[in-house]
């Protein structure tokens, strides 16, 4: 059996108006004794998570470590020095043969020396953090990066030998239009990137464009966003141009070239087991659930005194199991065997499919059941009528 690392790096040169991640904008002098508590935990996972209450199955013992993933915050931020320990702590710590080893970096973070030390490290995927390609929306939205740096950092990239990139944009900034959003697409796809995730703008009150959406002003330009319906049309626009060019949708918000997709996220939806390490990661072990302290002061207060940064610990039961399979597992175009889960977990799911299917949110073929392709941009549809 094979085991992902999540690696979160929290913090951020600004904070985006949309963004309510657990994320902080920090003096550099803090990086390095993050990495270096990032390490001592990954070094004494085993001891700290079995005082937190943690069993890791015997099995974990023989896993291989074939998948590792820099996300945040802006992971890029840190030195790559910080980073290439952190991979060595996993190379020392577990049986370890990566195949993919992914980075989250924003545009304006990248340059040739940075590029370079990230290969050397291991790091042989990039995500990158794009959004969108006009100036406007990304001034809007308080990203640091603007059209040019994403034009100045992808040959950087390439001549540093990434040969697997993914771009994310998001439907739904605000300012944006029909005509901005086909052009951020067909920049997308000139540029060539071997993978690329659509995300829809998600409003909640946790950030300050979701406040202002919810509760009204002016600041950050919430009555530019795009209605609901533009945004499903963005989504459905961006399927069939990516469709088009080669790009195969595996995933709601994620399309890859054959070959391209990725072995690290499919483990979320597949619920293959995972340990996360840093300030507010999760971890799955195939019975629990559990997470660190979000806030990276306490992360590492709470490492520095040998103790655990676990502050939410879960027993999966049964029932949340089965849960899990079918709303990770449908979130996959592949779908999910309704036979196979029934026989795994010894319930009937006839009942819990039949509305779904009446209101045309579902395909099946066989006893496989996926979501209708001509309605995934409101598959939230499909997650609420299961829940009933
Ligand atoms: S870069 Fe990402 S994590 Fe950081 S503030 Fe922006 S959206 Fe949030």
């Amino acid at each position: 059996m094979n085991l992902g690392i999540y690696i979160q790096v929290p913090f951020c040169q600004t904070k985006c108006t949309y963004c309510n991640f657990h994320t902080g904008v920090v003096s550099r002098a803090r990086f390095a004794p993050y990495a270096s508590a990032v390490q001592t935990e990954i070094r004494e996972h085993k001891q700290r998570l079995a005082g937190a209450g943690v069993r890791l199955p015997a099995r974990f013992a023989s896993s291989i470590v074939d998948t590792v993933y820099f996300g945040g915050g802006t992971p890029s931020l840190l030195d790559p020095a910080n980073l290439a320990v952190i991979l060595e702590a996993v190379r020392e710590t577990f049986p370890a043969n990566f195949s993919e080893v992914t980075l989250e970096a924003d545009p304006e973070t990248v340059d040739a020396r940075k590029a370079g030390a990230w290969i050397a490290a291991g790091i042989d995927r990039i995500s990158f953090g794009v959004q969108s390609f006009s100036d406007l929306e990304l001034k809007a939205a308080g990203r640091m990066h603007r059209r040019p740096d994403i034009y100045r950092a992808v040959p950087i990239l390439r001549s540093a030998g990434i040969a697997n990139i993914s771009f994310d944009l998001i439907a739904g900034l605000p300012h944006q239009t029909q005509e901005t959003w086909q052009n951020s697409i067909d920049e997308l796809i000139a540029l060539g990137p071997e993978h690329a995730s659509i995300y829809l703008l998600e409003v909640d009150d946790g950030s300050r464009l979701g406040s202002e959406i919810l509760c009204g002003g002016n600041r950050y330009s919430a009555s530019a966003v795009p209605s609901d319906d533009q945004m499903a049309d963005f989504y459905e626009h961006a399927r069939t141009c990516l469709a088009d060019s080669g790009y195969e949708q595996y995933e709601i918000s994620n399309f890859a070239k054959p070959g391209f997709a990725s072995h690290h996220n499919r483990k979320y939806w597949r619920r293959e087991p995972y340990l996360g390490f840093g300030a507010g990661a999760h971890s799955f072990s195939g019975s629990q659930r559990w997470a660190n302290a979000h806030e990276a002061a306490a992360y590492v207060h709470a490492i520095a005194a040998g103790s655990t940064a676990v502050e939410e610990l879960e027993n999966i039961s049964a029932e949340q199991a089965l849960d899990e399979e079918l709303f990770l597992g449908l979130r996959q175009l592949e779908g999910i065997d309704l036979a196979h889960l029934e026989r795994l977990y010894g319930a009937s799911l006839e009942s819990r499919f039949a509305p779904l299917e009446a209101a045309g949110l579902i395909k099946r073929s066989g006893s496989v059941v996926r979501l209708a392709p001509e309605r995934l941009s409101v598959s939230n549809e499909a997650f609420v009528e299961l829940m009933r």
